[in-house]
């Protein structure tokens, strides 16, 4: 049992603000991710969970116990980084074994242990090997079952696929997210990308300059997302954001005639989701422009084009066929868009 509490936590290097006025409880067994750009306070939060990092203001409590003056071997969490930070002259077994001799742990259970973890990240034939005989995504399966041998109470992984090429990365993470629900142990995951956060997380923290912007399910952030930051890191696309004015329930912006919504007179940000627009017949859409780009993903053909400064995307069924500079009409209902704040970016209704 292992719920964290962060209250109010801070951290300051003499002027400078890396965490602030972060407030969050984590339940038992949750799967939290820490998502944001680079420099946004993920590491330095995950660090003063773990006591890698004093906290200046505020209080970390695990189990409602206060573990802020807590040397971090006494906070019964495992951390994974992204280097796997094995010691190369010992093998996979000795690896994975060593927290369980350094912690004191009965001789006795160190086998049953050892075996246990590496079958559950499939290293069981590799044991003997060393960790320069093995690939990327093995070695980082060493370092996740040198965590898991330890029976901890919170797993901390720091972007722990990083360094892994595209198609480990999908394997490696489909395995993190099965062995999460097979140990049941409340998880702290930090990354920038949005679609491990999407896939992995029960919440997604999403932080940008030290400041929590929203915390959610992954579905209440792709759907509502709390501003236009969020709205514009997550998805893959992300949301198409238009800056625009508002003039009795239309939004006009270049190319662009948005009719039907409820929103106050002013200048605005309005965002939709490529998926959630379609392609229409001649000038019947809301946006009547060149196209800038066309990529075929496969499934679906993404069609691009440029309205002002910014790109505007639409997904349009796999077998839409044009050519660069073909105008397109994009169809808008007002229903599908989003709105904000034009100067600070906060969500509007
Ligand atoms: P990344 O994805 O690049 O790892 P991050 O979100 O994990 O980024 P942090 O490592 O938490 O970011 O850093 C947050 C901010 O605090 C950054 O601006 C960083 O430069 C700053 N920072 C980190 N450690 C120190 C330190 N020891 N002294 C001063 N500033 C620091």
């Amino acid at each position: 049992m292992a719920e964290i509490q962060l209250r109010n936590v801070g951290k300051r290097w003499g002027s400078f603000v890396g965490v602030e006025n972060f407030d969050l409880t984590i339940a038992d067994k949750e799967f939290l991710v820490l998502l944001g750009p680079s420099g946004c306070g993920k590491t330095t939060t995950m660090r003063m969970i773990a006591g890698l990092e004093d906290v200046t203001e505020g209080e970390i409590l695990i189990d409602g116990t206060t573990v802020n003056d807590l040397e971090p071997k006494d906070r019964d969490v495992a951390m994974v980084f992204q280097s796997y930070a094995l010691y190369p002259n010992m093998n996979v077994y000795e690896n994975i074994r060593f927290p369980l001799k350094v912690r004191g742990i009965d001789p006795a259970t160190h086998d049953a242990k050892v075996r246990r973890a590496s079958a559950m990240v499939e290293l069981d034939e590799f044991l003997h090997r060393k960790p320069a005989e093995l690939s990327g995504g093995q070695r980082q399966r060493v370092a996740l079952a040198r965590a898991i041998v330890r029976e901890p109470n919170v797993f901390l992984m720091d972007e722990p696929l990083s360094n892994l090429d595209a198609k480990l990365r999908v394997s490696t993470r489909a395995q993190i997210k099965n062995l999460s629900h097979e140990l049941a142990v409340t998880t702290i995951y930090v990354t920038h990308d949005q679609i491990e956060a999407m896939t992995l997380a029960d919440r997604v923290v999403v932080m940008k300059g030290g400041v929590v912007q929203q915390v959610g399910s992954p579905t209440e952030i792709y759907d509502r997302p709390a501003n236009a930051f969020v709205a514009s890191f997550i998805g893959s696309p992300a949301m198409n954001l238009m800056k625009g004015t508002v003039s009795a329930g239309t939004f006009i912006a270049e190319h662009v005639e948005i009719t039907g919504l409820n929103a106050p007179d002013g200048p605005l940000t309005l965002g939709f989701r490529a998926e959630d627009a379609s392609l229409a017949g001649e000038a019947q859409g809301q946006i009547n422009a060149p196209i800038y780009t066309l990529e075929l993903l496969g499934d679906a053909t993404m069609v691009s084009v440029r309205v002002g400064e910014a790109l505007v995307s639409v997904k349009a069924d796999k077998t839409f066929r044009a050519a660069i500079g073909d105008t397109v009409s994009i169809r808008i209902p007002s229903e599908i868009c989003h709105l904000f704040n034009a100067e600070d970016g906060a969500r509007l209704g």
